[in-house]
């Protein structure tokens, strides 16, 4: 993940194209010398990378130390794959190697400079991992390059060598003419994923910046002008909601693996996504939903970026309540983007809402975990157990729902004057473009009044920080929608299991007296097939698709050793939810439900306080000193705890 400096941001952009025009490498290398890696490529099908590091002359004992971290929120030691490191001067005596920690090393004698060899297995696959095998490589460097801790900000070089033969190599990262590449810090080269391999590529012209496009797949199972047809429309929605391209050139890196796949990964400059063939071959729903999501990183999260990320720990855990935001929100845009790009539709928009209030609601969890909570323990997502629906729920989820929520109440704050997109263009300027990070869920509501003019922390204390039923019909109502519970028979197969991105299908619960265990099934066991292919992404569609009475067929792996088994899938009743139209939908509900669906402000008079309140709801907040400066807890009457009842 990204990390400048605050103060080095803005200068950062600015070198970036002004290296870019070959001003020389030495101009902006002065304060600390670059530190040289050399990435070797020689044993594929050993999956093994030998990295050599060159550290310039310095203090004569260097602690170098891997991640624990990265691309995920989870701790992976990827120290556990090191096999072996050694150094010697630049005469080629061996430099004494200490261990400190595991994922620390010191070496000693390092005065006159140090050359640093090591060799670390890679094979873990997708856009989270790092990986070399014979078919390519596609590293997330920060999961193999270790960094001399007292030189983290000096500038990178990094070199790919033994790149077997007719390989191309693909990343964001500044070309040198010699073949190397270069970032002006460590934590700048690890935002920078690197392919190699036998890749397509083209590349086009949107919005005023070049994008490249690199994808990694079978040619059969995709079509390069529809993508490129996709990307157009993506990047002009995302672009022109912003009102802002906080890049020239950008890289879309994409895998079609038909095996499991494991979705996409933000940076500052690139995504790296992989989707299932066969879902490539169905539709673009999938592509266009995971690069939208990923494309509006580039400023949620990478740029308009909490403050508890910064600056990142590599040692350990970073904590942080405001995934709800960067990565729940980031989620609604996506929505948003595709409405605005033609690829997304009401219905479809509906029915996805829908499916997510249903989600949240399913989870007993959704009393007693917040939304912040659920940030804070998204380390925890690697463990089975915390899946279980009474333990948690997802930041992504409920922080989606919060998006669309105060999207609503913002406008209905402001009688439509201002929209999600003004709060988020708002959290742009004033933090991301002045190179500030933003104080968790504070900041956004700071950003939320700010443009709104009204109190909102109501809504923050309520539904972000705390667990209170989100009484969805007082939201919805202003665009003249609701929220109907319904029941609905739903197949049963007895158990529940999570993918935690590229790890295996863990099975988490086995329901007591079910058919499933009475086949045999284990919480723990490890799920290597169901109905006869191989346990991935589109597992859980599979498991969504059962009917009750249809046979049901796992392959598994636990404390029982490899076992196939079998059973026939019960039924069981299921609330669920679906967003339709009020029984009577005002004007003033339709104009502000094409304003919604467009991401848009209402184009209506400026603020005068002649308006009318809404249908009861809350009026216009004069934007008073008074106003501007009340606490954090001041009184004031919400409009949802007067609007009618809560939604069942
Ligand atoms: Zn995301």
């Amino acid at each position: 993940m990204r990390s400048f400096p605050p103060l080095f941001r803005r200068a950062v952009r600015i070198c970036y194209y002004a290296v870019f025009l070959a001003v020389p490498f030495a101009a902006i290398a002065q304060s600390s010398p670059p530190i040289t890696y050399a990435i070797s490529l020689a044993s594929p099908e050993q999956h093994l990378v030998e990295v050599q590091m060159t550290l310039p002359a310095g203090a004569s004992q260097r602690d170098l130390q891997l991640p624990v971290w990265n691309a995920l929120y989870q701790v992976r030691d990827f120290a556990q794959y090191v096999n072996w490191v050694r150094a010697t001067d630049r005469s080629g005596k061996r430099l004494p190697v200490r261990p400190l920690e595991t994922s620390r090393w010191q070496v000693q004698g390092a005065e006159d400079g140090a050359i640093v060899e090591y060799q670390i297995y890679a094979d873990l696959p997708g856009p989270f991992g790092a990986q070399l095998n014979p078919h390519h490589a596609f590293f997330n460097l920060a999961e193999i390059l270790m960094y001399p801790v007292d030189a983290r900000s000096a500038t990178m070089r990094v070199r790919l060598s033994h790149v077997p033969a007719g390989w191309g190599i693909a990343t964001p990262l500044l070309s040198e003419p010699a073949g190397d590449f270069t970032a002006e810090s460590y934590d700048r080269l690890v935002d920078s994923p690197v392919e190699a391999g036998n890749f397509q590529e083209s590349d086009f012209d949107e919005a005023g910046g070049h994008f490249r496009v690199i994808v990694d797949a079978d040619s059969a199972d995709y079509n390069m002008d529809k993508i490129l047809a996709a990307l157009h429309k993506i990047v002009a929605a995302a672009t022109t909601w912003m009102n802002d391209r906080p890049f020239d050139t950008y890289m879309f890196l994409y895998h079609f693996p038909h095996g499991p796949a494991g979705g996409g990964m933000e940076h500052s400059y690139s995504t790296a996504i992989e989707i299932n063939a066969d879902a490539m071959r169905q539709s673009l729903n999938a592509f266009t939903g995971v690069t939208a999501h990923e494309f509006f990183h580039l400023w949620n999260v990478k740029r308009i970026r909490p403050q508890t990320l910064e600056p990142v720990d590599y040692t350990k855990e970073n904590y942080t309540r405001a995934l709800w935001f960067s990565e729940g929100m980031t989620s609604a845009a996506e929505a948003t983007i595709q409405l605005r790009a033609g690829l997304l539709d009401e219905e479809r928009y509906l029915a996805r809402l829908g499916a997510e209030i249903s989600e949240l609601e399913r989870r007993p969890a959704h009393l007693t975990q917040s939304a912040e909570e659920s940030s804070l323990d998204a380390w925890l997502e690697g463990d089975s157990y915390y899946h279980r629906p009474e333990r948690s729920i997802s930041y992504y989820n409920k922080g989606e729902l919060l998006g669309v929520m105060l999207d609503l109440a913002v406008r209905e704050a402001s009688h439509g004057r201002v929209s999600l997109r003004e709060v988020l263009q708002w959290m742009n300027t004033n933090y991301a473009k002045k190179g500030r990070f933003f104080d968790d869920s504070a900041g956004v509501r700071q950003a939320a009044e700010a443009v709104s003019h009204a109190d909102l922390g109501w809504f923050f204390t309520k539904y972000v920080a705390g667990t209170d039923e989100i009484p969805w019909n007082d939201f919805l109502r202003s665009v003249g929608l609701r929220a109907e519970q319904i029941t609905i028979t739903q197949a049963d197969a007895g158990f529940s299991a999570s993918r935690d991105f590229d790890g295996p299908m863990l099975v988490g619960a086995v329901e007591s007296g079910s058919e499933a265990e009475r086949a045999g099934l284990e919480v723990g066991d490890t799920i290597l097939e169901l109905q006869g292919k191989p346990a991935g992404q589109e597992s859980r569609e599979t498991l969504l698709r059962l009917n009750p009475g249809d046979t049901l067929k796992l392959k598994v792996r636990g404390r029982r050793g490899e076992r196939e088994l079998k059973w026939k899938v019960g039924a069981r009743q299921e609330i669920s939810y679906e967003v339709i139209d009020l029984d009577h939908v005002t004007a003033d509900q339709r104009a502000r439900r094409a304003a919604w669906l467009k991401g848009e402000a209402q184009n209506v008079e400026p603020a005068s306080g002649a308006r009318p309140p809404a249908s009861g709801n809350l009026g216009p907040v004069t934007p008073t000193p008074e106003a501007e400066s009340r606490g954090p807890h001041a009184e004031i009457q919400t409009p949802l705890q007067t609007a009618g009842a809560p939604a069942p």
